[in-house]
Parts: structure tokens; sequence; C-alpha cells
């Protein structure tokens, strides 16, 4: 429904983390008096718990091109939402390949990237590689593909500020504020209940992302494949030659997002530490609870000794960046849950059995560099109905990919 003249439509957003907080903004600038209902508090989910990278490097068109938008909406923050702080800090994106396969793969990517608007992405051969990257080891990787304007957010001042700005605009938050309950007329929602009391509603907009994987059942939404997923981080002291110094000072604050070939990730969390993530095998865990957000099994935790799989994080990636190796050692894990879709695309489409309900979930690992564009995507859903395509910069991109009940191809896994 668009918020036509007089009383503003009311729309519910249930959850604030990054998606919720951006969601609420947006729809309270567009019209709609928005409550946004949270059950614990502001960032209590994976928005608090994230590595936060954002990257435009995908292996879809609709997700370049909506990455783009993200990009350019970060680095806008502080006049489109508030605040003195830019969220964004654009080191970029390095992948390493070691594979040949891969990385004629990745230069395939890196040649629709370009076509898709994301000018800047380069291939760098071996050589390239090294002259612009001196602590990369030139015998660990046939090359890289690079983008200066990735990069990696400030998460806490993401949903802070867009909260703040939403209520501004006149939006309510109810933290402490679980929906336990759905009322529905036909196949509208109408009414949403908490222990704080009943919200009616014209649009309810789910942003709950790992938390809806067992809040579809008790609410009645319509089942989502959407597997909450344990990931760690770990954070490795910064010492040794290479990166000591003035020099070596300079050349860690302005390390980009590394991936190595591994698959296991690094990047400067602050001058001192440096963040890793590693992908592992996992059980989905539908019925997690807060506690086991920071809940860190022996196996993953760095003070149960240097076999675990921190310590296996940091060896891999510095077999292609050997400085690192050199550091103090890991002082800290931390983990949370990702929301992981059969094809790791989200869902950004309108629930098929319930008219009024728009489900904004599933962001695999994605969520905190989705947020400006899916909060876009909810804005087009609230105003139009279900549109098949949207103008995003300067291009009109389809929506399908994210759609409830699309068909999850091998050729349709985002990467
Ligand atoms: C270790 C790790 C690394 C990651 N790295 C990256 C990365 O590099 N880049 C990236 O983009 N993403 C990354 N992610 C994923 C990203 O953090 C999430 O996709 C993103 O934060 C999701 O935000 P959200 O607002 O959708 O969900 P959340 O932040 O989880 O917020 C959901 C909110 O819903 C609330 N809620 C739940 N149930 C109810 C209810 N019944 N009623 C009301 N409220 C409810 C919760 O309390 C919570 O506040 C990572 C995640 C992890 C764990």
């Amino acid at each position: 429904m668009p918020p036509t003249a007089g009383a503003r439509p009311r729309a519910l957003v249930i959850g604030a983390g990054i998606t919720g907080a951006l969601v609420a903004w947006r729809l309270q600038r567009a019209g709609w008096q928005v409550t946004i209902l949270e059950a614990a508090y502001v960032g209590a989910g994976s928005s608090s718990r994230t590595a936060a990278g954002i990257r435009q490097q995908f292996s879809t068109p609709e997700t370049v091109v909506g990455m783009r938008f993200s990009v350019d909406f970060y680095r806008r923050f502080c006049e489109e939402v508030g605040g003195t702080d830019v969220p964004i800090v654009q080191n970029g994106y390095l992948f390493l390949h070691a594979d040949e396969e891969a990385w004629q793969g990745a230069r395939a990517r890196v040649a629709m990237q370009r076509h898709f608007g994301l000018a800047e992405v380069e291939d760098l051969d071996v050589s390239a590689l090294v002259q612009r990257f001196s602590w990369v080891d030139r015998h660990a990787v046939l090359g890289g593909t690079f983008c200066p304007s990735d990069g990696f957010l400030h998460p806490e001042t993401v949903y802070n500020e867009a909260i703040a700005a939403a209520r501004r605009l006149g939006a309510t938050l109810h933290v402490a504020s679980p929906v336990t309950r759905t009322e529905h007329v036909g196949d509208r929602i109408v009414a949403l209940h908490t222990p704080q009391g009943r919200f009616e509603a014209d649009l309810v907009v789910d942003c709950t992302n790992a938390f809806d994987a067992a809040l579809q059942g008790q609410l009645g939404f319509t089942p989502l494949p959407i597997a909450p997923l344990k990931r760690y981080l770990w954070f490795v002291q910064r010492d040794g030659s290479v990166f000591s110094g003035e020099l070596g000072t300079r050349a860690f604050a302005s390390m980009p997002l590394v991936i190595a070939p591994s698959g296991a990730y690094c990047r400067p969390e602050n001058a001192e530490s440096l963040l890793c993530g590693w992908a592992h095998e996992a059980r989905p865990e539908p019925g997690f609870g807060y506690d086991d957000q920071d809940r860190v099994e022996p196996e993953f935790f760095h003070k149960t000794g240097t076999d675990t799989v921190g310590y296996q994080t940091w060896a891999t990636l510095a077999e292609v960046i050997p400085g690192i190796g050199e550091f103090a050692g890991i002082t800290a894990t931390t983990c949370g849950y990702y929301a992981t879709t059969p094809d790791h695309n989200p869902f950004l489409d309108r629930d098929p059995a319930i008219q009024n309900l728009i489900r904004a979930v599933g962001f695999s690992g994605h969520g905190a560099m989705f947020g400006p564009f899916s909060a876009l995507v909810v804005e087009a859903l609230a105003r139009e109905g279900r549109p098949d395509h949207l103008a995003v910069l300067d291009r009109d991109i389809p929506l399908t990919a994210f759609r409830i009940g699309r068909a999850f191809g091998h050729e349709s896994m985002v990467i």
C-alpha cells in the first residue's frame, strides 16, 4: 500500500539489526508510520558480531549492482542518514587465487563486474599483485582480483545512527519487545503481539534474519530454507618485522580485506589487531537462543590449544601473507550466526501467504553489506506490491534472484 496524504499507514518492523534499522529509516522517510519491535536491544543479533566486509565483487549481476548501491550509500551515510562517523573503510577487497581454474573464473567475473558498472575492479597477475601488495608471497598465488572501493564497515555506527534517524523522523522503537503472536484477518496481519502490548499493522517487515528460522513456525510465516550456521572470528595481535615501523604500520592500516585461496579471510580490525575468519562445516541450529550466539565451542577457542580452528585459520592466511605468521598470537575469539540460504542470496520479497508481510531475511553472511540495498528493495515492495525490476543507480535490475520460491540451481549460487 503506498502512503497517501493524511494519516500515515502503519509499518511494523520486527528486529533492530542493520536490516531493521535501515528499513525503518527508509520507510519512515517514505511516509510510513514505523514502529520497530526488537526482542532484546538494538544490535542484539549478528549485526554486532560481524566481520562487516563489504564487496561489490560478486558472481551475479544484480548483486554487483546492488552492492554498488550499498557502497555508494555508505559513503554518503552522514549526508543521507546523519551522524559524523562515515561507517565505511574503503581499503578494498583482494581475492587471491592459486588454482588455474579458479583464477580464470575470477578473471571472467571481473569482466562481468566491469560490464555492470564496477569500473575500478582489476585482475592482477602475480607480478602486478606483488608490486601493489609486497606482503603477498608471489610463490603461493597465481594472481588476484582487487576492487579498491570495497572494504569494511563499522556496523554499530550503521544501526545506531539509522535507528536514531528513524526516531528523529517520528518512528517509535520498542526494545525488550519480542513478537510472540500475529493476529490475522483473512490473508493479512492486522496486529502483532509482544509482552509490552498489541501493535496494529498495515504492513509488517520481518528483519529477524537467523532468528527467522525459529520464528517463522511460531508466527505462521511461510517456511523459508534458512539455516542458522555458527561462524567464528579470531583477533591476532600485530607484531614481527614485516608490518613494523612507520611503513609497516601504514601497510597494515591500509591492508584490504584479503581472501586466501583456502577461503580464509582477514583484515585490520584496528592498528594492533588482525581480524580473521574461515567458514567450516557446521550443523544448522534453528532453535538457537541469544546466549548461543556467544557460545564458543572448545575446538574453536584460541585458549584451548594451538591445534584449534583459529590457529589453522591464521596458518592458512600466513601461507599467502607470510608476514602475519610472525604476529604475536590470538587474543580473542568471537562468534555469531549466518542465516544461510541454499544459493547464498537473501529473501527480499512479499510472503506468498500473507499479503502485507515482507520478508528481508537469509543474508548468508552478507547482511551488513546488503543493508542499504535491502532497505531499498523493501521500500519498493512496500510501495509497488511485487515489482519484477528495480531501478538501482544506472541500471534496471531483476528482483527474481531474491524471490521466495525461486529455484536454487547451481548456476544461481552466489559467490
Ligand atoms: C562471524 C560473522 C561474520 C560476518 N561477516 C560478514 C561480512 O563480512 N559482511 C557482511 O555483510 N555480513 C557479514 N556477516 C553477516 C551479517 O552480520 C548479518 O547478515 C547481518 O548482521 C544481519 O543483520 P540483520 O539486521 O538482518 O539481523 P540481526 O542483526 O541478526 O538482527 C535481527 C534482530 O531481530 C531481533 N529479533 C529476533 N527475534 C525477534 C522477535 N521475535 N521479535 C522482535 N525482534 C526479534 C533480534 O534480537 C535481532 O536484534 C557476518 C556474520 C557473522 C556471524
